[in-house]
């Protein structure tokens, strides 16, 4: 039998023009990871991680990313800062620029103006150097600062994360992990960035610390006029820190919009049944939780027509065969669903 052919299909999308109000901008992005297989490790399929997904970071403010684990929110953070090799399709604009499109020498200056916080602050700080040498050690491969301005520049960047200078010559593991974690949140903001993307920053935090991160970095941001992707499943978290949502299933953004808009009032079927499950803080308040069906398909073969048909109680035979457009509902508001079409 011969071989079946795996061919990526083309990109398919009109290319946005620059809009200055937005310092990122996301059309139709897609990045597939291969699958190797057979004797020869040829690529017999793709992971579709990020499926041609469209949003737009306003400058100032922060967007928060929602969704189930593995529906691919980390894959977004890293594609946009172009961490994870080429992408498969689609356009990522940092002010204006397309991020693609530059060499690796164009880059350098870019990479101080897009940062990332990890999850883990453990594994993303080296055990091996003391916290003052993590947070200058970029400062000085990009020449930020004068070398006399050096020492200050680092004790003024720790004290605004809440560091002490005595901790400069400490070692990772003295630290807590809500220290740890303002250590990476330094070493971030130490290289002067327009934008972070916050990848799940204070899920691995205790309770208490995690709202002491989440104030830092809303503080920070006024400061240093940041704009965040926060990546979390928290929506609670979310909703507190972020200006708008995307919402995120099998790689696809199914609904976006202002925070209050896709608090208020979700329109998708997977929207309202992931917010129907936030707790509320009223024990007299009964919890009408929508509990879906099945489990997530994989992302290496998703589900033809709308990537939701095989959990959705609403699902219609053109969901099957028909994959919806994005729509948008009130102003802002962006909904990918067959039940809004006119
Ligand atoms: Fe459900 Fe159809 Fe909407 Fe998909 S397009 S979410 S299957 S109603």
């Amino acid at each position: 039998m011969a071989d079946k052919k795996v061919v990526i299909t083309p990109d398919d999308f009109t290319p946005v023009e620059y809009d200055p109000q937005y310092i990122l901008m996301v059309n139709k992005l897609r990045k597939y990871f291969p699958i190797k297989g057979g004797m020869v490790s040829r690529t017999v399929g793709y992971v579709k991680a990020v499926d041609g997904i469209t949003f737009n970071i306003r400058r100032g403010t922060t967007m928060g990313l929602v969704g189930e684990s593995g529906c691919g929110k980390t894959t977004v953070g890293r594609t946009i800062l172009r961490l994870s090799g080429e992408k498969t399709g689609g356009q990522v604009l940092f002010n204006g620029q397309e991020v693609y499109d530059l060499s690796p020498k164009e880059m350098r200056p870019l990479r101080t103006k897009m940062q990332i916080i990890f999850q883990d602050p453990f594994s993303s700080l080296s055990p091996r150097l003391p916290v003052g040498e993590i947070i200058g050690e970029a400062v000085r491969e990009h020449n930020l600062v004068p070398a006399n301005e050096f020492d200050d520049y680092i004790d003024k960047i720790m004290d605004n994360c809440g560091l002490q200078p005595f901790h400069k010559d400490r070692y990772p593991h003295e630290f807590s992990g809500g220290q740890r974690q303002r250590i990476c949140i330094a070493r971030a903001l130490a290289l002067n960035p327009e934008f972070v993307v916050c990848d799940e920053p204070v899920s691995a935090l205790d309770v208490s610390i995690q709202a002491q991160i989440i104030n830092l970095l809303k503080d920070l941001q006024e400061q240093y006029k940041l704009t965040y992707l926060f990546i979390s499943h928290d929506l609670s978290v979310v909703e507190h820190i972020s200006d708008s949502v995307g919402v995120m299933y099998l790689g696809s953004l199914v609904e976006y919009g202002d925070t209050a808009d896709i608090f208020r009032n979700p329109l998708h079927p997977y929207t309202k049944a992931l917010f129907s499950a936030i707790p509320v803080p009223d024990p007299t308040v009964k919890m009408d939780r929508i509990v879906l069906e099945g489990s997530i398909p994989s992302p290496a073969n998703p589900p033809a027509g709308c990537k939701f048909h095989t959990r959705c109680k609403y699902c219609m035979e053109r969901c099957k065969v028909e994959a919806p457009e994005q729509k948008e509902i009130e102003p802002g508001h962006y909904v990918v669903c067959h039940l809004f079409d006119e």
